[in-house]
């Protein structure tokens, strides 16, 4: 259906075959024997070269074909006679769709900084860079999807709105039809939430763990991939307001299943971005490789691919948090008192920490467990020292963390007692506890973010040029 895309031409036998493209164009160049249109139509990286002989359109036809303007091309599929390219079209006629005024059209074909496309992020999908990106991601959201759906885990759609605030993953946005001119008081003069459009307080999701959770105790396996919101105020090149997240859910899985599970997960996905985005990834490789050219040599990066083949074929080192702290309190930044944050037994790790473990000290991701209970949520379970929780956190090298998760607390009154504890009203999350009153069983989970995912694959600096539209402080143009 539909026209054929560049991509599927580029790969025909050339034996004079009429074609139409239809594209964008990337560049137009004129010589004194030929004139050249490289159409893209972000099917694949790769441009088709059109050719047309001077004199045979119009000058003035010709002044509209410039760069960014969109056409439907009628030609012959011939093979290419200069170098680069395998078929090209010798063209029969040209229509221009759309013009793009040179003047004002933003994507000339030149270099521009990130930052200037994040400003044009209506555009920037038409440049290599950013088509790449989006074909990778949209490839590994398909390979998370066949990869649980072939392990028989269930799709479960956990809702994006939610009343409880018990997660506290992080703040919340929130949801209201209230008129903030004039906002509903209860007689204490607080504002009265039963005139709200649910009745009570709701906010955007943080995390669809909780209902995951409740899934998992009915079809064993399940996962959830969608969008969640938080209000967090970071400015960091790791966090987003809007991200999307992955997380399963099993019954039956302790924490070592479920470091299993992560790791397999995670090494399956890039598996399937290193067969499926060949040229796309060597695209992002070169690119980095000419950001580096510029960089002193002990700041250069390792080439991509080779930095997700080894993440694909080496074991994920596995080691407690009470284990992480001793190595850090032996390090040398540590001796020699460098790193900005004190080290001790209790501390929640700061990016520091985690980086030295991934990057100087292992030199591979990490899964980190067993952290203590005071600094993890209210959910996990409990070790039998009663100090620490199986938790466990995944560590990937230039990210941090990448995937937070646990065995989750499946014990009623030890469960009731972290909630008293942590001081969230029981009654706000009822259906949630009962899930450990009627049949409970030991269940585990965890979240990706699938930026972070996204973010390691392509190679990129920052997890704004990784969604088509990032939402951040002060940013929700688009
Ligand atoms: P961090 O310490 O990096 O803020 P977190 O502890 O808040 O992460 P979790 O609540 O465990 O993260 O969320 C699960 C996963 O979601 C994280 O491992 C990370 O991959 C991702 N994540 C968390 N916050 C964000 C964010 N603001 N933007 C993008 N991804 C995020
Ligand atoms: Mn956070």
């Amino acid at each position: 259906m539909g026209p054929l895309q560049i991509k599927e031409l580029l790969q025909q036998t050339p034996d004079g075959q009429s074609v139409t493209l239809k594209g964008w164009v990337r560049t137009k160049r004129e010589s004194k024997n030929a004139i050249f249109i490289a159409l893209n139509d972000g099917s694949t990286i790769h441009n088709i070269q059109a050719v047309a002989a001077p004199g045979q359109f119009s000058a003035e036809l010709l002044l509209t074909v410039t760069t960014g303007s969109c056409l439907k091309i009628t030609g012959q599929l011939v093979a290419s006679q200069g170098s680069g390219q395998a078929v090209e079209v010798k063209i029969d006629d040209i229509f221009v769709y759309g013009t793009a005024d040179v003047d004002s059209y933003p994507l000339q074909p030149k270099r521009h900084s990130l930052e200037f496309l994040r400003e044009i992020a209506h555009l920037r999908p038409r440049t290599n860079t950013f088509s790449a990106i989006l074909r990778i991601r949209h490839a590994l959201a398909f390979a998370v999807h066949k990869y649980y759906n072939d392990r028989g885990f269930f799709y479960l759609h956990t809702p994006i709105i939610t009343a409880s605030d018990a997660e506290g993953a992080g703040e919340m946005f929130r949801v209201t039809t209230l008129d903030l001119e004039k906002l509903p008081r209860t007689d204490e003069g607080a504002i009265n939430f039963k005139e709200d459009f649910f009745g009570r307080e709701a906010n955007l999701t943080v995390s669809g763990q909780l209902e995951g959770e409740l899934g998992a105790m009915a079809l064993s396996k399940i996962y959830t991939f969608g969008p969640t919101f938080r209000a967090e105020n970071s400015n960091t090149t790791r966090h987003l307001a809007e991200f999307w997240m992955i997380e399963p859910e099993m019954a039956f899985f302790e924490l070592e299943d479920n470091m299993d599970l992560a790791e397999d997960f995670i090494k399956t996905v890039i598996t399937y971005a290193l067969e499926n985005c060949k040229d796309d990834l060597a695209f992002l490789e070169n690119r980095l490789a000419e950001e580096d050219k510029n960089k002193p040599q002990n700041e250069r990066s390792i080439p991509l691919l080779e930095k997700l083949n080894f993440v694909v074929e080496n074991a994920f080192e596995r080691l407690t948090y009470t284990e992480a702290i001793d190595i850090l309190l032996k390090s040398k930044p540590h001796k020699e008192k460098k790193f900005q944050y004190p080290v001790g037994w209790g501390i929640d790790l700061s990016s520091e920490h985690e980086r030295y473990l991934v990057e100087k000290h292992f030199k591979k991701p990490v899964i980190l467990t067993n952290y203590p209970r005071e600094i993890k949520s209210f959910y996990m379970k409990l070790d039998d020292d009663g100090k620490t929780v199986r938790a466990m956190d995944v560590l990937f090298p230039g990210i941090g963390e990448i995937i937070g998760g646990s065995q989750r607390e499946d014990n009623y009154e030890k469960l009731l007692e972290r909630v008293h504890e942590v001081g969230i009203d029981p009654e706000t999350i009822w259906w949630y506890l009962e899930t450990r009153k009627f049949g409970t069983a030991p269940h585990s989970g965890f979240g990706l973010g699938f930026e972070r995912l996204v973010l390691f694959v392509t190679g990129m600096g920052n997890i704004r040029d990784v969604i088509p539209f990032p939402r951040y402080p002060k940013s929700a143009e688009f």
